[in-house]
């Protein structure tokens, strides 16, 4: 029986990679037609909703997850460690909400493996074991705002000896109203658009969000700019760090200057909030010379007061799964206390103290969406993550080579040399074509080919192509001789 029930999991986690990268036409079309109109009366048996899923609505599926050469927005895939336990997950069913160690083992899980997740980017345990896992960076970056949103307007009351102290407790409103303040804003460069999405959300306003960028890079800050902006008396100010910008891959700050930012923001009472969705990846690489650039570019995040990363991306957990780190546990309780509910206390432990997931993000309730996370870092261990993410950027580098020397296209941002293109690159690669006219249908002629995806974006104001590679498939070789047989026929189309 539990053999019978482990060899079904297993099967599962085999999954139907005959699985085009985009679907066809038809599939699609056919997927549409079979989605009922209204909700019938009678249900149907199990096994023919079984068949429809499986032959109407999974041939209308796309294959970014399972193909290597799918490298479209950021797409992680699914390690097989993950998928396993992605199953169990939905097997058992449990509730990830409140810390009771004598009902289930999944709140201590959930604990272990963040702790895991900080060992794999080398962040002290002392002070970073604190925080959650998200449904994605955006939902990360939601809490890294909303804690910031929380500890800046701390910190004015403290300067002005007020006593109104918690948005989480008194309002937005109020809280800014007793400050004399008129708002709070994200100041950053090229954020990612969900850091705006969370600003508008949280009552700070997608307009109040700022790109504090200097004249000669626009992803870097401007250091004079910003400690004019942190000084405003009638603002207070969350610092968003691009930990990776999505075009590029590269990254908004090295060592030094975010060493000088952190000082700035320790003066004025500023929240540095780092989204590495992607880029605190970027930590895991080993230390030899030929990673030492970019691993620059997330030198220094130990610093910040929290952390947004993804787990579908390139950690290769399937959807949806991000999680969010902190360096001040009590800020992010009072922001998310589920206050006033005796009966969701957590019971008493001999173990060491784990706090309820309930007090340290959005949901009460909850998937276990640690499991696969737990998984798939104890299938890969360190070296088995550092060997994958060496994989994605080797292969990004010599794109960029074979790009940087190819006469019908640009490598952008446009470099001067090969190598310093090179030593900058982590695991994207932004193009495009010099012929104008190829350039508007770059994109749709690649995609076009059936055997590689890429994202259509804008790179100083004209269109571009995007290569993400994130999936724990690539092989460098192969993958190489595919992209580029592509853009050599595209070009010559
Ligand atoms: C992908 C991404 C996000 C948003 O992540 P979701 O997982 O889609 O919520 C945020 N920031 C950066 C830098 C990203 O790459």
């Amino acid at each position: 029986m539990q053999t019978e029930f482990q060899q079904g999991l297993w099967k599962a986690a085999q999954g139907p990679w005959e699985l085009g990268i985009l679907p066809s036409a038809e599939n699609l079309a056919r997927a549409r037609a079979s989605l009922p109109a209204t909700l019938p009366d009678t249900g149907s048996s199990l096994e023919s909703v079984q068949r429809h899923i499986v032959d109407d609505i999974v041939p209308a599926f796309n294959g970014g997850s399972l193909s290597a050469n799918y490298y479209g927005f950021i797409t992680g895939g699914t390690t097989p460690a993950a998928l396993f336990a992605d199953n169990v997950v939905s097997v058992y069913d449990q509730n990830v909400q409140v810390h009771l160690p004598n009902h289930s083992i999944v709140t201590d899980v959930e604990y272990n493996a963040l702790g895991l997740l900080l060992d794999l980017f080398r962040l002290d345990r002392s002070t970073w074991h604190n925080g959650t896992f998200t449904t994605g960076a955006t939902g990360s970056n939601i809490l890294g705002l909303a804690c910031g949103r929380e500890f800046v307007l701390q910190k004015a009351a403290e300067r002005k000896g007020c006593n109104l102290q918690s948005v989480g407790e008194e309002g937005l409103f109020e809280v800014l109203n007793a400050l004399g303040l008129s708002g709070v804003q994200v100041l950053s460069t090229l954020p990612h658009s969900s850091v705006v999405k969370s600003a508008g959300v949280l009552g700070i306003g997608r307009s109040n969000v700022h790109n504090i960028c200097r004249a000669d890079n626009p992803l870097r800050f401007d250091i004079d700019k910003l400690e004019k902006e942190l000084a405003r008396t009638d603002k207070v100010s969350i610092v968003a760090v691009s930990c990776g910008e999505v075009n590029t891959g590269r990254f908004a700050t090295s060592g030094e200057d975010l060493r000088e930012i952190r000082q700035l923001c320790d003066k004025y009472g500023a929240w540095m909030h780092a989204d590495g969705a992607f880029g605190i990846f970027a930590r895991v690489l080993d230390d030899s010379p030929e990673f030492a650039t970019v691993k620059k570019g997330c030198e220094g995040i130990e610093l910040v007061d929290s952390i947004t990363g993804d787990g579908h991306k390139l950690l290769n957990v399937p959807y949806d799964c991000g999680f969010f780190f902190t360096r001040h546990p009590n800020v992010a309780s009072e922001v998310f206390k589920n206050a006033n509910a005796a009966y969701l206390t957590a019971g008493n432990s001999d173990g060491p103290s784990i706090p309820s997931p309930l007090n340290i993000g959005i949901e009460n309730s909850r998937r276990f969406r640690a499991l696969p996370v737990y998984a798939s870092l104890l299938s890969y261990g360190k070296t088995g993550y550092q060997e994958m993410l060496a994989r994605q950027t080797r292969l990004a580098r010599k794109i960029y080579g074979w790009l940087f020397e190819h006469s019908a296209y640009t490598a952008l941002p446009e470099a001067s040399s090969k190598s310093e293109l090179l030593d900058q690159t982590f695991m994207t690669v932004l193009l495009r074509a010099n012929d104008e006219g190829l350039n508007c249908e770059l994109g749709r002629k690649i995609n076009e080919s059936s055997r590689m995806f890429v994202s259509g974006t804008s790179w100083d104001g004209t269109p571009a192509c995007r290569i993400a590679i994130s999936n724990w498939r690539v092989d460098v070789e192969r993958d190489f001789a595919l992209v580029t047989d592509v853009l050599a026929k595209v070009a010559q189309s």
